[in-house]
């Protein structure tokens, strides 16, 4: 199945959840229906002028999935396996994962094919403003928030901005439209938002602190976590574990990880690594570390991660999917068998996209909060979302990935029948 496939199998599981509380009535079918494609795509080629004089074409995509809760929302992506099937489920999933904090905003997704590791620094930025011009008549504060993803920076966002200024001006279209409430994970000198670049990994620990709770731990010290990936999200969130007191016995990178029966202090071993290369403690393999017996594993690093092969041999009790899709579906049946408490990743990694909202409230006020005002705004918000999810796996009896997955579906299903059809 490509992940278009994917996510239409995963609607419509849901949906056979969902639909007695619809009394399978027409118009939740009709919905459901609706939800299974993008509202549009827009489709293409961008064109770039290359160091050695010659022009080359990429082909490039932006999936609007669905608006009914607001405008579209998702990040652009820079990868030679990007795919029309990919941004199409990728835009879907951010719709549920909007849905699922309660921001106002739909989802979307973007993508260039392309190995931007080929591209020199001045192609990179033509690059950039191309797809900028090319996404431009879809986009606005109202219509569209497109934001990083895989490869693209706050770098990107702003020269994208700036091309994006430049089509509004060129096009005698009011700047009114407000190219920096257009695109968030902004640098913090051009409309950036405190607290982003620790917003997913800190978004992610307060959700774990609710899990933690749920699963009746008495001492912080007690719990014992494993992190796959120590970059931005994995390291953040294991700061803030540790320094809430959690003991974090592992954590790894694209080289390999460590373990540290005590408890390991984040920042010493950051540093360390930026010192020496490499983590410090006793060497274990990635593969390894997933299949600790630990309470909670945090795959932070890559997709598809926990697998067919390897899911009977995890021993936490519970998953929180900082990463993109970590856990494959017939993996997430094994786990859910042997009773693994899964957090999924539209709930345990939306701190990023939540701190975006925060980002795009501020660049349309004209008006900047401070980084400990974003952490409060951001907490109640993660916290509340974690709740709804468990009340509806409690009452529902199923998964976490599942009462997810049917608190999102079941708000944008709701607005969409407001509506009306
Ligand atoms: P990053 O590039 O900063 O860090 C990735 C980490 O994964 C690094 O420590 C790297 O060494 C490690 N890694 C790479 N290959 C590995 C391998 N084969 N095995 C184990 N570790 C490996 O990326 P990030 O921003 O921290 O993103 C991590 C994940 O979180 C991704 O799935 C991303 O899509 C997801 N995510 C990130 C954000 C965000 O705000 N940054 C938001 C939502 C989701």
């Amino acid at each position: 199945m490509n992940p278009h496939q994917q996510s239409v199998r995963q609607l419509e599981q849901v949906a056979d959840l969902l639909r007695d509380q619809y009394q399978d009535s027409v118009e939740f079918n009709q919905v459901i229906e609706k939800l299974k494609s993008p509202n549009q795509i827009i489709e293409g080629e961008i064109e770039v002028k290359m160091d050695d004089g010659s022009t080359k074409k990429f082909k490039a995509f932006r999936s609007q999935h669905n608006n009914a809760r607001g405008p579209y929302k998702g990040g652009i992506r820079f990868h030679h396996n990007v795919s029309k099937e990919e941004v199409m489920a990728l835009s879907t999933w951010m719709t549920w994962k909007c849905a699922v904090t309660g921001i106002p905003y739909g989802g979307g997704k973007g993508g260039v094919i392309v190995d931007p590791k080929k591209l020199s620094p001045k192609e990179l930025q033509s690059l950039s403003r191309a797809y900028a011009e090319f996404i431009a008549d879809y986009i606005g504060p109202w219509v569209d928030v497109p934001a990083p993803d895989v490869n693209t920076t706050p770098q990107i966002m702003a020269w994208m901005i700036d091309a994006y200024e430049g089509y509004l001006k060129a096009n005698n279209r009011p700047l009114q439209e407000n190219p920096l409430a257009t695109f968030t994970g902004k640098p913090l000198g051009l409309g950036g938002s405190a607290g982003r670049t620790e917003a997913t990994g800190l978004g992610g620990f307060f959700v774990f602190e609710k899990l933690v709770k749920k699963l009746g731990f008495d001492n912080k010290k007690d719990v014992t976590v494993a992190i796959q990936g120590f970059g931005n999200v994995g390291y953040w969130f294991a700061y803030h574990a540790h320094q809430a007191g959690y003991k974090v016995v592992a954590v790894s990178d694209s080289k390999g990880g460590i373990y540290v029966e005590d408890g390991l202090d984040p920042v010493v071993t950051f540093k360390y690594k930026q010192d020496q290369g490499k983590l410090p403690g006793k060497a274990i393999t990635n593969e390894e570390l997933l299949e600790l017996d630990v309470d909670i594993l945090v795959p932070a690093a890559l997709e598809n991660v926990i697998t067919k092969d390897n899911a009977a041999n995890i021993k936490a009790k519970a998953i929180l999917e900082l990463a993109n899709g970590p856990t494959s579906p017939e993996a997430d049946q094994i786990l859910a068998d042997n009773g693994v408490i899964m957090v999924p990743d539209v709930l345990a990694n939306a701190g990023g996209v939540t701190v975006s909202y925060f980002e795009w409230a501020q660049n349309l006020q004209g008006y900047y909060w401070t980084e400990e005002e974003v952490i409060s705004k951001l907490q109640p918000l993660m916290e509340d979302a974690f709740e709804k999810m468990w009340l509806m796996k409690e009452s529902e009896q199923v998964s976490g990935r599942m009462a997810t997955y049917m608190t999102a579906v079941k708000r944008v299903v709701d607005t969409m029948l407001l509506r009306g059809i």
